[in-house]
């Protein structure tokens, strides 16, 4: 074990720079597997999706699915990429226990896509992304590792095996290297993957859930002292979440640079990440294409998507993301620092569905980006996985609207929705939420507080009428929010100005 220095994020970025890459798969949401006619929804009993084709049985033929390779071209060309006119699939050999066959059947020296590039906003600055590849694959099944604390293989007393997943059309897109982003690696890291993530989503052949697998991202890091050749790379596997796409490239970076400092040198291997920590730990030394006997998959016809085709499938495309968010900044009148702050927090897709539920977009912005955003950042998790949905933060400015709740009671209102208590009015009504603004109910609660601070209420009656804040204080204070602001003021001053 050779020694470490210790190095700041700023240290290690100050002497090194990084070079990244993404791998990013997208399981596509087509209705059946890529090479047999088993359904693909998610969350099914185990091995219930499973027919000798995707089993690997003895004497099974796949035949190639029309609609994953549809959706890969437009993928392709969503990314601008060159679409081959003719390809083939290839056997990628390698035994793996939730791989039936003993092979994937996947893409190798002849991919469906190349040579594109996405343009990702970062801070407000362009930056164009390569694209090196867009190929097709299938998914493998899923390992469960039962009777561990961690839920790995080490410790585990029994490995269960779901074949459901074992065939689902899988995309793969790899970028080319990207250097020359600096400090700033791990925010393109992540910029990258929600445009890619948006993109794909606007084309509606993904659901693109992190949180589910469907879209799931290695990502390459490897740092080199300034004018110096790019460093050794290792690979942080299947890391599931924009955030934690981030925190891999930032710790990375800071490990490399501290055993690059030590004067170690870095190994070529996978590395997992782990999100309790935000650090990325030794995995397998990584293999190399050789080692895969790739050859061309004899079961299946070469792929050769007709030129007709291809143009009618960029001719359909939809507006892509970020002619959209131009688009909807100039319809939200929103300046370029606010739209800016929106895209950052990944909001805009959630405010988009809040004004197509009826808020204004201020509003929406304000919630998403003020209190829902602050919710995420402090329990560190994203702001759709809060539970909160556009409807429900458009139904809780509605009752802000009418005068039925304040911002304050809203607030609570919002809690209570994460909490998982129901909609917005269902939670109102039932905590009794309501703000009193019934005189009647109120008089009582404003002689309570003149009794109580009978200075302040000289001021007010000598004519100083800005002390009586402290009174309306009082008051919203022994009403636990609830009352009316204006109309408590406007009972303590005809109490004690008449
Ligand atoms: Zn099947």
């Amino acid at each position: 074990m050779s020694t470490v220095t210790q190095l700041s994020y700023e240290e290690a970025v100050a002497r090194f720079e990084p070079v990244i890459g993404l791998e990013t798969h997208v399981e596509l949401g087509t209705n059946t597997k890529m090479f047999c006619g088993c359904p693909t929804a998610f969350g099914a009993e185990p091995n219930t999706q499973v027919c000798p084709v995707c089993l690997g049985l003895p004497g099974a033929l796949p035949v190639a699915n029309r609609a994953a390779i549809e959706a890969t071209i437009r993928i392709g060309l969503a990314l601008n990429c060159s679409i081959a006119p003719w390809g083939r699939f290839a056997r990628k050999n390698y035994f793996y226990p939730d791989m039936p066959k003993n092979f994937q059947i996947s893409q190798y020296d002849e991919p469906l896509c190349v040579e594109g590039y996405l343009d990702v906003d970062v801070d407000g600055e362009l930056v164009r992304i390569g694209i090196e590849r867009v190929h097709l694959e299938e998914d493998t099944g899923k390992s469960l590792h039962v009777g561990g604390a961690t839920g790995r293989i080490h410790g585990a007393t029994e490995s269960l095996v779901d074949y459901n997943r074992a065939g689902i059309p899988l995309v793969e897109i790899v970028t080319k290297p990207v250097p020359g982003t600096g400090s700033r690696a791990p925010e393109v890291a992540r910029a990258y993957v929600t445009e890619l993530r948006d993109v794909i989503r606007s084309l509606g052949v993904s659901d693109v859930r992190m949180e589910q697998g469907s879209l799931r991202c290695d990502v390459n890091t490897s740092l080199n002292r300034p004018g110096a050749d790019w460093g050794t790379r290792t690979e942080t596997k299947n890391v599931n979440s924009l955030r934690s796409v981030e925190r891999a490239v930032r710790s990375e970076v800071i490990r490399q640079a501290g055993v690059l400092e030590a004067g170690g040198t870095i190994t070529q291997e996978t590395r997992h990440f782990h999100e309790d920590t935000g650090e990325t730990t030794s995995g397998r030394s990584k293999e190399t294409a050789t080692d895969y006997r790739y050859f061309p998959e004899p079961d299946l016809v070469p792929l050769a998507p007709s030129a007709d085709w291809v143009a009618s499938l960029k001719a359909s495309l939809p507006e892509l993301p970020r002619v959209r968010r131009a688009r909807q900044q100039s319809e939200w009148g929103f300046s370029d620092l606010d739209m800016q702050s929106v895209v950052n927090a990944g909001a805009v897709e959630l405010i988009s569905a809040t004004v197509a539920a009826g808020a204004t977009p201020a509003a929406a912005r304000k919630w998403w980006l003020g209190e829902l955003a602050r919710k995420a950042n402090e329990t560190e998790t994203e702001l759709e996985s809060l539970g909160v949905t556009p409807a429900a933060v458009a139904e809780l400015q509605s009752l802000v609207d009418s005068g039925k709740i304040n911002d304050k009671l809203a607030r609570q209102v919002l809690e209570a929705v994460i909490a998982g208590e129901g909609a917005p009015t269902e939670i109102v009504a039932a905590r009794g939420l309501e703000v009193v603004s019934d005189e009647g109910a109120l008089t009582a609660a404003v002689d309570e507080a003149i009794a109580a601070n009978p200075d302040i209420a000289a001021k007010v009656r000598d004519g100083k009428v800005a002390a009586a804040g402290a009174l309306v204080g009082a008051v919203m204070k022994s009403t636990g929010g609830k009352a009316d602001a204006k109309t408590v003021r406007e009972l303590i001053i005809a109490r004690l100005t008449s």
